[in-house]
This record gives structure tokens, C-alpha cells and sequence, in this order.
């Protein structure tokens, strides 16, 4: 057996003899550009030297050229393996596909005794018959969860508030548990509450049952109480004696939080950050208001822009930056999902940035009344009248009328970013996503014109922002490596 390849595998193709492999590329600012290949690599390139690759003038001794052959952005006859390697990142790329839905919500209680102005999901105050999911309609849903083909499984109690509700969740996760005996899936319960309500027995039980808890917190007391108005004017308060009440029966890392950004918050990103370093979080998620429920009600999405949103975003990740400087360890968690796409070879299966889309796919919600929505900002709009991405109805569906129903099919395929005006030739592409419920929610159409869309811009500028922060600086491209694994 010959122990060394053939010589021919050493040598230097011709100039000029190479194959272009497919890739988008996009400008950045001054001449340089980005390119991305079909599994999300990405390379900055000067427009001179992208201009002689394509027009196949770039000498194989250019310092690009090996860069450019090792990430499959042209094949050579030394790159013999090239192909399969691409097609291997794509499909890793792509795997959580096939273990379809892992993330099941179940809105366990439409009731709440907070009322934001900024609440998505058109919380009720009254009649707890009318707005609690009933046992029947629990038994029907979790039939349908265990359906699901993914080897994981993970229910989350939403509201409203779902702790008004405990009694359904306790049954829920007790029966889940009993089908999960011979279902054998990696089965996880998250409850997502403000913690007002929350006491020692509800505590005790998600200890026994490892359940995690996602809790609000939008920033420091005067902040956080402006925003989250209930009786008592004291939602701060509750939330940090539950979080610390949380944190000790269950463990810190088993109790995480969310920051909604109201116009209040836009000038105070830096107090919000210090607020979640203070209590201990090991990171944030700058996020900005969707366009549903209350706050399209009360105007609360209209209160600011995304040019002003992305001010505040973009200074609250260069103060991060510079807490990290600092010696104080602390992520961005959006900046973190965008990173682990442009870095690894996994897809972190966040629902808005999937394409094709993740409604669906990798998430689903069971509404209080049994209805289905494709996600969880489709019931948000279903709240408010718009029924588009109801995808059917625990009582009268079967699992496969709900999953193959045309209400999930037809806005997937057509909001697929690989083949949508403008996204298609996009280079960040691979990092974004189709997010069809956001484009029927503000333009009326599963894709939307790109151009006056803010989940576009809002996007695009983060990506190119990421890659210019790691492209100046091979400091933050370390810690932005740490982010992204
Ligand atoms: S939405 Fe915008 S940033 Fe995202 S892929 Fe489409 S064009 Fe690119």
C-alpha cells in the first residue's frame, strides 16, 4: 500500500484553474466585502481580490486563495474532498430538521394580574373558567406533544400568568412524566412567570420535577415598575425575592431572565445591563418589542423605531464588550445565537432566525382553548384577530391534519429565505431567518418587502456589525468565540 498520495495531490493548480463554488457576498463598509458559502462560513474579503476571484484572475500563491479553498469557496484540483466536506457542513447545518418539533408551548392560563402595556398576548383578568386550559384539553395536547418525532421534548407554561393556573401544570407534568415512560424522550418543563405568585410548594414541585423557570426582569425597580404595572405597584420587588427565593431552592442556573425594551428603556441600556450583572445573570437578551397584542393596543411598538432600537442595542453590546475588558465574564444572548451560526457548524434552532422558518418546525403552541398556532407569535396574532398561522385544534385534528396542514405548509415554503426576493442574494443569509408571522404582522405577506422591513434592517445591521467587531479586533473574535460555543 503506498503510505503518501500522489505527487499531483501536491501541486499547484494552473492559475486561474479553479471552480467556483456557490456563495452570496454582500458590501460592508469601505471595499471590503463579506463572503458566505452554503454552510454559513463566512470570509472578508478587499473587492479587488473578490473581483479576481470571480473573475477566476486570482493566482493560487494569494494569500486568499487557500483561505478561500479550505471554506469551499472554490475547488481546484487539490481539493479532492472538498465537495463532501461542504456538503457534510450543510448537512449538519440542517439536521434539526429532521427531529422536527422540540419546543411545545402550552398556554395554560390566559389570566394575569399584571397589566403591561406592552403585554403581546392580550392577557384576561377575568372568569377563570373562560380563559384556564382545561384537564381535557391538557390530555389532547400531550397526546399530540408525544407525536412528535424529536428525541427531545420540552414544554413550556406560558400565560397570561401561568402559576394562576398551577393545578393544570402539576397534572401536566406528572402525566407527561407517565408517558415519557415508554416515550423514552429527553423531556424538559420550563415555566415562564413573573414569579408574583410564586410560594415554597410551587418551588418544592419544580425542584422534584427539575423544572426551569424564565422570569421577566426589564431592568432596575423605577424601570421595571413603570413598565410592569400590577396591584401593589411592586412587580420589581416580587420578581427579585422570587428570582433569589427561585435561585436557592432550585439552583441559579436553573432560573434565567427577559428584558422587554419599552421607549423608558431606550436611554437606561447601560442600568439595565448593571441591573442583570448585579443580580448575578450570566447574561441579557436586548430585545425589542414585537409588533402583537397590547402593544400594538396601547402603541407601546410604535413608541420608537428600528434605527432607535438599534442604538440602544449596539451601545448596550459595546458596554458588554467593555465589561468583559473588565474581567467581569457576561454575554449578549442574541448577539451569542447569531454568533453560534456564524461560528460553529450547529444551528441553535432559535425560531426566529430559521429558514426554512421554525414555526412548526421546531416550535408549537397549544392555546388555553385548544387551539394550535404555528408559534408563539402567531397566537399573539391570533389574539388580535388574525388567524392566518392557526394550524388547527387539539380536540378535532389529527397530528398529521395539524403538521401538514396548508395554515403551516404554504407560509413556509413561501417565506423560505433561499429563494425570497432579496434574501436570496443575500449574504447573511445562512445567519437570518424567514420569519413569516412578523412580515404578516406588518406588511401582510409571509415575506414582506425586505426593504421596509425591521426585522431585515434591525438583522443585517447586527450581522455586519458582529463580523466588523471580529474583523478590528482579534480580542473580541475570542470572546465572541466563547459567546458562540
Ligand atoms: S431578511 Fe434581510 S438580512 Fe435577512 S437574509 Fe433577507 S435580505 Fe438578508
Amino acid at each position: 500500500m503506498n503510505k503518501f498520495a500522489p505527487l499531483s495531490d501536491f501541486q499547484r493548480p494552473t492559475d486561474g484553474q479553479y471552480q467556483l463554488a456557490f456563495f452570496r457576498f454582500s458590501a460592508l463598509e469601505g471595499d471590503r466585502y463579506v463572503l458566505t458559502n452554503q454552510a454559513g462560513e463566512y470570509l472578508v474579503l478587499p473587492r479587488a481580490v473578490l473581483s479576481a476571484l470571480i473573475r477566476h484572475e486570482l493566482p493560487s500563491d494569494h494569500p486568499y486563495y487557500s483561505r478561500l479553498r479550505s471554506r469551499q469557496f472554490l475547488f481546484d484540483t487539490s481539493s479532492k474532498l472538498g465537495k463532501a466536506l461542504l456538503a457534510n457542513k450543510v448537512r449538519t447545518k440542517t439536521k434539526r430538521l429532521e427531529n422536527f418539533t422540540s419546543l411545545h408551548i402550552m398556554v395554560v392560563s390566559l389570566r394575569c394580574e399584571h397589566s403591561c402595556p406592552y403585554c403581546q398576548v392580550s392577557r384576561q383578568s377575568e372568569d377563570r373558567n373562560a380563559f384556564d386550559m382545561s384537564t381535557e384539553t391538557a390530555e389532547k395536547t400531550l397526546s399530540l406533544i408525544f407525536r412528535s418525532p424529536s428525541p427531545a421534548i420540552k414544554i413550556e407554561f406560558q400565560g397570561g400568568e401561568p402559576l394562576l393556573n398551577f393545578d393544570l401544570i402539576r397534572y401536566v407534568v406528572v402525566r407527561a412524566e407517565q408517558m415519557n415512560l415508554s416515550a423514552g424522550r429527553n423531556l424538559q418543563f420550563v415555566i415562564t412567570t413573573n414569579l408574583a405568585v410564586v410560594n415554597d410548594d410551587i418551588l418544592e414541585f419544580c425542584r422534584l420535577h427539575s423544572i426551569l423557570i424564565s422570569t421577566s426582569l426589564d431592568g432596575p425597580a423605577s424601570l421595571h415598575n413603570a413598565n410592569r404595572p400590577r396591584p401593589g405597584k411592586n412587580s420589581y420587588e416580587l420578581a427579585v425575592a422570587g428570582i433569589e427565593k427561585a435561585r436557592a431552592v432550585l439552583g441559579a442556573e436553573r432560573v434565567s431572565a427577559l428584558m422587554t425594551t419599552t421607549k423608558a428603556s431606550l436611554s437606561m441600556g447601560r442600568e439595565i445591563i448593571d441591573e442583570y450583572v448585579r443580580l448575578g445573570f450570566p447574561g441579557i437578551f436586548l430585545r425589542p418589542l414585537s409588533p402583537y397584542g397590547f402593544a400594538i393596543k396601547t402603541k407601546s411598538y410604535t413608541s420608537y423605531d428600528v434605527e432607535r432600537w438599534l442604538e440602544f442595542y449596539l451601545d448596550g453590546l459595546n458596554y458588554i464588550i467593555e465589561l468583559n475588558d473588565n474581567g467581569i465574564r457576561f454575554r449578549e444572548l442574541y448577539a451569542s445565537t447569531v454568533l453560534t451560526k456564524m461560528l460553529t457548524p450547529f444551528e441553535p434552532g432559535y425560531v426566529d432566525l430559521m429558514s426554512p422558518a421554525g414555526i412548526g418546525i421546531s416550535a408549537v403552541v397549544y392555546n388555553y382553548d385548544g387551539e394550535i398556532y404555528a408559534s408563539d407569535e402567531a397566537r399573539m396574532l391570533a389574539e388580535m384577530g388574525d388567524k392566518t398561522f392557526r394550524i388547527g385544534n387539539v380536540h378535532k385534528n389529527t397530528y398529521e391534519e395539524i403538521f401538514s396542514s396548508d395554515a403551516l405548509l404554504d407560509p413556509i415554503e413561501q417565506s423560505f429565505a433561499g429563494s425570497a426576493p432579496m434574501c436570496s442574494d443575500c449574504a447573511f443569509e445562512p445567519f437570518c431567518g424567514a420569519e413569516p408571522v412578523f412580515h404578516t404582522a406588518t406588511q401582510h405577506d409571509f415575506v414582506g418587502l425586505k426593504t421596509r422591513s425591521a426585522f431585515c434592517t434591525r438583522n443585517m445591521r447586527i450581522f455586519k456589525t458582529l463580523i466588523s467587531l471580529m474583523e478590528e479586533s482579534p480580542k473580541v473574535r475570542e470572546l465572541f468565540m466563547q459567546w458562540a460555543n
